[in-house]
């Protein structure tokens, strides 16, 4: 059987623009199944894939984790009923199922998740792609399909991070940086119960950040609020990029508080005021599968919006340079028009 060719648009090497690629489609193990993808969000995660920021590609590389679409085929072994649903896929699509982590239920953890990302072989910006069947969520059904894209990553990230920092009421958050990770913690934080505080460097977004959740805002290019703020969180979360006051962001925490990081940030921290706060930083990667499902419940349940454009797939270029330049109102969908 000559097998089915399907469409994509990849990086043919380290830091190129996407164009369209051609590729066969890959054989579907028993516990897979096949997606025809309707929407792929796009992440700045994809942004440094493509530019390896992480080590972990192979080119021609096809980026794109947060997949919608409908399960067009099963594997021997998943059940045929699933054929037709609406699905979600976030970054993880497979795990090992053996080592450690994967037999205490943190797949995200797996030994393997570097070649277990949805994007291996490629990802969803293209036609169609296969992962294991545990990793194709269902997405409820009045949830529209660009709002279920955003969730499988970004929803997916902040949910898990903030869900499991979350240990009692009023503990006083502080979100670093109000874009596509930062304007959903706003909104999840809230609904969660903690108290929390927007901190950003652009002032424009504050009325924004209040109304997604925040009950304070702090400019962190305002020394005076800054310092006002000392011993002040519990927790900072940090979701922006670049442009972090890393040398205010330990002084802002109680004594034992702890910095949570869920981008990829260059750090730079100074050890003092770590040390002798007793201050803990800690990394928060996507989440369990039970995780995922308890996030699309609660977003659900408390209305959570992702703010979001969606363009065709074959503007993707375009949609890169507009997240690049800072320019998306958070996040962008892209939708599959092949
Ligand atoms: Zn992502
Ligand atoms: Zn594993």
């Amino acid at each position: 059987m000559s097998a089915v060719k399907i469409i994509g648009y990849a990086a043919m090497v380290e830091g190129a623009s996407l164009t369209p690629f051609t590729y066969d489609e890959p054989l579907l193990k028993a516990n897979e199944v096949r997606i025809a993808i309707t929407h792929c969000g796009l992440c700045g995660t994809d942004i440094q894939g493509i530019d390896n920021y992480y080590g972990i590609v192979d080119y021609p590389f096809v980026p794109g984790h947060e997949i919608v679409g409908t399960i067009s085929e099963v594997g021997t072994s998943v059940s045929p009923s699933r054929i037709g649903e609406r699905v979600g896929v976030g970054w993880q699509g497979r795990a090992c199922g053996k080592c450690e982590w994967c037999l205490k239920g943190d797949v995200h953890l797996c030994m393997d998740v570097a070649d277990n990302g949805s994007w291996t072989p490629y990802g969803g910006f293209s036609s169609s792609m296969a992962v294991e069947e545990g990793f194709a969520y269902p997405l409820p059904e009045r949830m529209d399909s660009e709002v279920g894209a955003v969730m499988m990553c970004a929803g997916f990230t902040v949910y898990s991070a903030l869900h499991k920092y979350y240990t009692a009421p009023g503990l006083r958050l502080g979100v670093v940086g109000i874009g596509g990770l930062g304007h959903l913690a706003l909104q999840f934080a809230r609904a969660m119960g903690f108290e929390v505080t927007a901190l950003s460097s652009s002032t424009h977004k504050r009325e924004e950040a209040l109304a997604l959740g925040a009950t304070h805002f702090i400019s962190t290019l305002d020394k005076v609020t800054l310092s006002d703020a000392a011993y002040y969180f519990d927790l900072l979360y940090i979701t922006a990029h670049g442009g972090i006051p890393w040398e205010w962001m330990v002084s802002l925490l109680k004594k034992r508080g702890k910095l949570v990081l869920s981008g990829f940030p260059d750090l730079n921290l100074d050890s003092v005021d770590l040390v002798a706060h007793e201050l803990s930083i800690e990394g928060s990667f996507l989440g369990t599968q039970q995780d995922m499902r308890d996030m699309l419940v609660f977003t659900q349940e408390h209305r959570i919006e992702p703010m979001l454009e969606m363009l065709p797939m074959s503007q993707v270029n375009h949609a890169i340079e507009k997240l690049k330049q800072n320019k998306a109102h958070y996040r962008i969908v892209l939708v599959n028009d092949f």
